[in-house]
């Protein structure tokens, strides 16, 4: 089963895909992870990513569908897959779509996790000072929420005709966000 979760930074995608990865017993991909321990590693994608990830922008897709390419080919990504971060523009969900479909597969849920945007910032600028994310910054924050808006919340239009789009509240507890999913999931 592939499930896409979509949502503004700071919506809770990666905790939620955490434990609905776990407890479904697939694999969770995250481009933002994989691009971050890139840089840690300093790779030639890492040290072309830095820029645009501290500046809160998206790593243009010239560098990314690759990337994408590759972690959905993976053996342990062949039969579902929890995806987190991406897709994020139309050419990336064009990508994941024709990837998918030339396997017979498809994205069977699409979650978009719903949190206003005040408390997406106040979300962000705690998680900075525990986890020192270099693009939690205020500026960084707020750039991120307008690409969002701008590059990945139209890919809720792309996703709305096919039937498999559940709104799920983002606020609430883990738990409660966690049984909605469940619901909407139905497994
Ligand atoms: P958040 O959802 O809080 O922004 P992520 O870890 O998903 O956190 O992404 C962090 C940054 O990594 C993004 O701001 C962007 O620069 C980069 N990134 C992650 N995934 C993608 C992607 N699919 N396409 C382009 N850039 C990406």
């Amino acid at each position: 089963m592939f499930i896409l979760i979509l949502g503004a930074p700071g919506s809770g995608k990666g905790t939620q895909g955490k434990r609905l990865a776990e407890r479904l017993g697939i694999p969770k991909i995250a481009t933002g992870d994989i691009l971050r321990a890139a840089v840690r590693a300093d790779t030639a994608l890492g040290r072309q990513a830095k820029r645009f990830m501290d500046a809160g922008n998206l790593v243009p897709d010239h560098l990314i569908l690759d990337l994408i390419k590759a972690e959905l080919a993976t053996p342990a990504a062949s039969a579902g897959a929890i995806l987190d971060g991406f897709p994020r523009t139309a050419a990336q969900a064009e990508l994941v779509d024709r990837l998918l479909a030339d396997r017979g597969q498809r994205l069977n849920h699409v979650l978009l996790l719903d949190v206003d945007e005040e408390e997406l910032v106040r979300r962000m600028l705690a998680r900075a000072r525990l986890e020192g994310r270099s693009d939690d910054t205020e500026e960084a924050v707020r750039n991120r929420l307008a690409v969002y808006q701008r590059d990945t919340a139209p890919l809720v239009a792309h996703y709305a005709p096919r039937g498999n789009l559940h709104r799920v509240p983002g606020t609430g507890t883990i738990d409660e966000i966690a049984e909605e999913i469940r619901r909407a999931v139905g497994r």
